[in-house]
């Protein structure tokens, strides 16, 4: 049976992370936050998103969700939110459970980013008034086309805005210096994790979205550092001895599919199973790659990194978004897009717009959208996501049997 063998140093990398807090100064940050700003002052940078996927993941999203919607917050937002905020109020998480921690890091500072949503502004504000802890936000302009140097000159001020707080929870002076490092570093992990996604360029892949998802922990969560850097090193050279070798996930590769949205955390492993049971390859994901920062430069820490986190595919307009759709079902031979309509996170689900329609019209590629969310299975419809997902994939093997994938691949 085909193993990425890298997944026990992956546990032994997150192991160590979340073991790593005892004793250190600690700020929140959102996913795609200032990680390498924060990181450059010493503190040890905690992610309550990936804490959401974690309980989303553990299925135990469902049993705090309650808490947070009796103190206030609606079952319709964030199910990032509401299940770690209904954790927190229950004293729980499976940090206890996986990695011996009393609960999760106490911040000395939080620091968000709204170039995804606003959710994680009032989900920070929340944590910021129960710990009674100072916060700090960046607020970029949203779902731009292009940057231009007005915004990103915007953007710069408002990342220099937040280097007081640094200094002042750190007790460390900020050192322009240590942020280049920083950056360095997180530029270089960053390009190892694009190369590793691209591996899945290959047929038979050698990984999926499924994998994914699982091994880009440490670039959300260590960004920044040389244990990160190292991870994706191994990460990169088993993914490309596979696929020298031909080996993957799948021997007789049918078809390839693209995942737009968020994961649905609590069916990971019976989706993988799923698509790979039908000889389908879930290749590339807007997901994933959502954490490739290419444009770090540090020679230009405070641009480069304005310019980074704003331009995000999340953060785009429709029209950029379609944009990077067409360059992937290219760049990965995709045959079908599937759409999770999240629930709980429009920011994430692009076919709420029509976008999967828009796809299908102009490049003529099939796609189908599944309604789920990414925490909260109460929105999720096993049975009908099977046969919906199975049905999908027998059309587009129709179709290519009548020929007409091959003309979509260019006829390879
Ligand atoms: S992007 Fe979606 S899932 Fe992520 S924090 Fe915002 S609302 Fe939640």
């Amino acid at each position: 049976m085909y193993e990425i063998k890298t997944t026990n140093l992956l546990r032994q990398v997150m192991r160590d992370y979340f073991q790593g807090f005892a004793g250190k100064k600690v700020a929140w940050c959102t996913s795609v936050g200032p990680a390498e700003l924060l990181r450059s002052f010493g503190f040890e940078v905690y992610f309550p998103e990936n804490h959401g996927a974690l309980l989303g993941a553990t299925r135990t999203a469902m049993d705090y969700i309650p808490a947070a919607t009796k103190c206030g917050y609606s079952g319709h937002v964030c199910s990032y939110t509401t299940s770690d905020i209904g954790a927190f109020l229950s004293n729980e998480t499976p940090l206890k459970k996986q990695y011996g921690l009393e609960g999760v890091p106490r911040p000395d500072l939080i620091v968000y980013n709204t170039n995804q949503c606003r959710e994680v502004e009032d989900w920070f504000h929340f944590y910021a008034r129960e710990f009674n802890c100072p916060i700090a936000g960046i607020h970029p302009p949203r779902h731009l086309h292009e940057l231009s140097r007005d915004e990103i000159d915007l953007v710069v001020k408002q990342f220099k805005k937040i280097i007081p707080a640094c200094e002042q929870a750190s007790g460390v002076r900020f050192d322009l210096d240590r942020f280049r490092e920083v950056l360095k570093l997180s530029k270089e992990a960053t390009l190892l994790w694009q190369q590793v996604l691209k591996t899945a360029k290959a047929s038979p892949p050698p990984l999926s979205f499924f994998d994914g998802v699982i091994h880009m922990g440490p670039i959300v969560v260590l960004r920044g550092t040389q244990v990160a850097k190292d991870y994706y090193e191994q990460l990169l050279a088993e993914m490309e001895a596979n696929v020298a070798e031909g080996k993957g996930i799948l021997k007789n590769e049918h078809c390839r599919i693209f995942w737009d949205g968020m994961p649905i955390w609590g069916k990971i492993r019976p989706l993988s199973d799923l698509f790979l049971q039908n000889n389908t390859s879930v290749v590339a994901s807007t997901y994933c790659n959502s954490w490739i920062f290419d444009d770090f430069d540090e020679r230009e820490p405070f641009e480069s990194s304005a310019l980074a986190y704003t331009q995000i595919f999340i953060n785009r307009s429709e029209q950029a978004k379609m944009d990077f759709f067409k360059k992937w079902i290219d760049e990965y031979r995709v045959d079908g897009v599937i759409f999770h309509d999240s629930k709980t996170c429009f920011n994430n689900s692009n076919s709420r717009f029509g976008m999967n329609l828009q796809l299908k019209q102009q490049l003529g590629i099939p796609t189908l959208v599944v309604e789920g969310d990414l925490c909260d299975l109460r929105f999720y419809s096993e049975g009908q996501t099977i046969t919906k997902i199975e049905t999908f994939i027998e059309q587009i093997e129709s179709r290519m049997m009548a020929g007409e994938g091959l003309l979509l691949r260019g006829g390879q």
